[in-house]
């Protein structure tokens, strides 16, 4: 494959001026890139390095014009979820072990399960970073050093780390290894950006309370690689740097360990009047008073590819199977979409329509309703949720495809009958509508009802011949 580095040909970048990467597909395996970053990169021949890399990625268009679609990375707490969210398109994913991670509930990894897991996601082309995000006290920094190590030895792609004391260590023990800032570590302006860049941070995550304008303008004045959230539940409190959960519930949130005790429903009590609870209405709606909607910034997709993010992000590692794949699924099939616009269409892309089905996807993936929090002004109160702290869910999986076939072997997730119309989540937007015609069970008996775990093989109509391993059966619910 021959790159050529085109610096400052003015006619290509006017061509779209808010798109910060291009690619021209002059011949078989022969590209031009144009990219505002390398004007000011020529000096850093890694970053050049880097960049032919991340931009060779890229899809290619119908005309030979390529945008430069973001990484998408998305979280992956099991390996179950890990190898979900590889089939349904992450091109990255994070995750944490037992120590060290924000997410100390989630099913997290032993040493070998994280090689188990790094090994599979590389041959699928997919990087993976590893959450060291904790707020570390001392007593915390015990086995670090041999923690990193042992990173580095099972060949992850990156660390993601906040503190500034865990940043330094990294530096010493795993100097070659990339490191992530953490949203935690907020990331508010281009000053804080540099800084952490200059401690040799390869990529910010921004903190979840900027505008698009202000993201801009990091992206105008920084090099390295920015990432930010486009999906998944909020904290009330300023990028998860809250004490709400150590107060209420001894659990620390900035170790991993958050009660979520923002979702809590409140009341008031008096103390001599035990069992009469007064409400607590912060409006007419009602008492959830810390309660967030999610963040959705599925409409904005085509105003931060033109911005220049490097790294898409879906929240979640605490989240089924079901929630990863099927919202990875949406992200993966929207950034496509994009991938394959004229360029025209990115003379202005702030009208950019994304189609209504995108939206309508995630709605079933289970939200408590969906907010682009700060990314167009100041969320008011039309952002929090008060009739319930639960996520809404209209569709749940059935089962999951564990040796694929015109009838396949399945693994059953919620009570399954003969009869009963489901979908397959194959890879893309698209679904397949089914019918389940009979199933048999491990002993090849015929069976009419399916518990969850019991392995399966189902007869549909029509076949489902397309199904592939590690896709989802889902069905609405009842
Ligand atoms: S209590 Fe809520 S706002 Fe605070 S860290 Fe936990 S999830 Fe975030």
């Amino acid at each position: 494959m021959r790159v050529i580095l085109i610096i400052g040909v003015k006619r290509q970048l006017q061509a779209a001026p808010l798109i910060h990467t291009q690619v021209f597909q002059t011949k078989k395996n022969s590209y031009i890139v144009a990219n505002t970053y390398l004007l000011v990169a020529l000096e850093q021949t890694v970053k050049i390095k880097k960049l032919e890399y991340s931009t060779m990625m890229k899809n290619e268009s119908r005309k030979g014009f390529t945008v430069a679609l973001p990484e998408l990375l998305a979280p992956a707490g099991s390996y179950e979820k890990l190898v979900t969210a590889v089939h349904y398109g992450a091109n990255a994913v994070y995750l944490g072990a037992k120590n060290f991670s924000l997410r100390a509930k989630a099913g997290n990894f032993d040493d070998e399960m994280m090689r188990q897991g790094v090994r599979f996601a590389h041959e699928h082309g997919v990087k993976v970073y590893v959450t060291v995000n904790i707020i570390a006290h001392n007593i915390d920094l015990l086995g670090l050093d041999s923690y990193l190590a042992t990173l580095e030895n099972i060949d992850v792609d990156g660390i993601i780390v906040s503190d500034p004391g865990i940043l330094s260590r990294a530096r010493k023990i795993v100097p070659t290894m990339p490191v992530h800032l953490s949203t935690q570590a907020n990331v508010t302006n281009h000053r804080s950006a540099s800084f952490w860049l200059d401690q040799g941070v390869g990529r910010l995550n921004l903190a979840r309370e900027l505008s698009l304008l202000e993201i801009r303008e990091i992206r105008r004045q920084v090099r390295g690689e920015l990432e930010i959230f486009v999906h998944g539940a909020l904290c009330i409190s300023y990028s998860g740097r809250c004490m709400l959960s150590n107060y209420m519930t001894g659990r620390d949130a900035n170790q991993g360990s958050c009660a979520h005790p923002c979702r809590f429903s409140y009341a008031l009590l008096e103390e001599k009047r035990p069992g009469e609870y007064y409400p607590v209405e912060e409006d007419e709606r009602g008492t959830y008073i810390f309660n967030s909607k999610d963040l959705c910034l599925m409409d904005m997709l085509p105003q931060l590819v033109a911005a220049g993010i490097d790294s898409l992000k879906i929240e979640g590692r605490m989240k089924s199977i079901f929630y990863v794949g099927g919202v990875v699924r949406i992200y993966r099939a929207a950034l496509d979409y994009l991938a394959q616009l004229p360029q025209e269409a990115w003379a202005d892309p702030s009208k950019i329509q994304m189609p209504e089905i995108f939206m309508q996807e995630i709605q079933k993936t289970g939200t408590r309703g969906t907010t682009e929090n700060f990314i167009n002004e100041r969320p008011g109160s039309a952002e929090m949720i008060y009739t319930s702290s639960r996520a809404e869910q209209s569709y749940e999986p059935v089962a999951v495809i564990r040796e694929p076939g015109a009838a396949p072997l399945v693994e059953i997730r919620n009570q399954v009958m003969r009869g009963e119309h489901i979908e397959y989540m194959q890879q893309g937007i698209e679904l397949i509508p089914l019918k389940i015609i009979s199933m048999e069970d491990e002993e090849g008996s015929s069976i009419t009802k399916a518990n969850p775990g019991n392995l399966v093989i189902m007869q549909t109509a029509p076949p489902l011949s397309d199904g592939r391993e590690h896709g989802i059966l889902r069905r609405q619910k009842r």
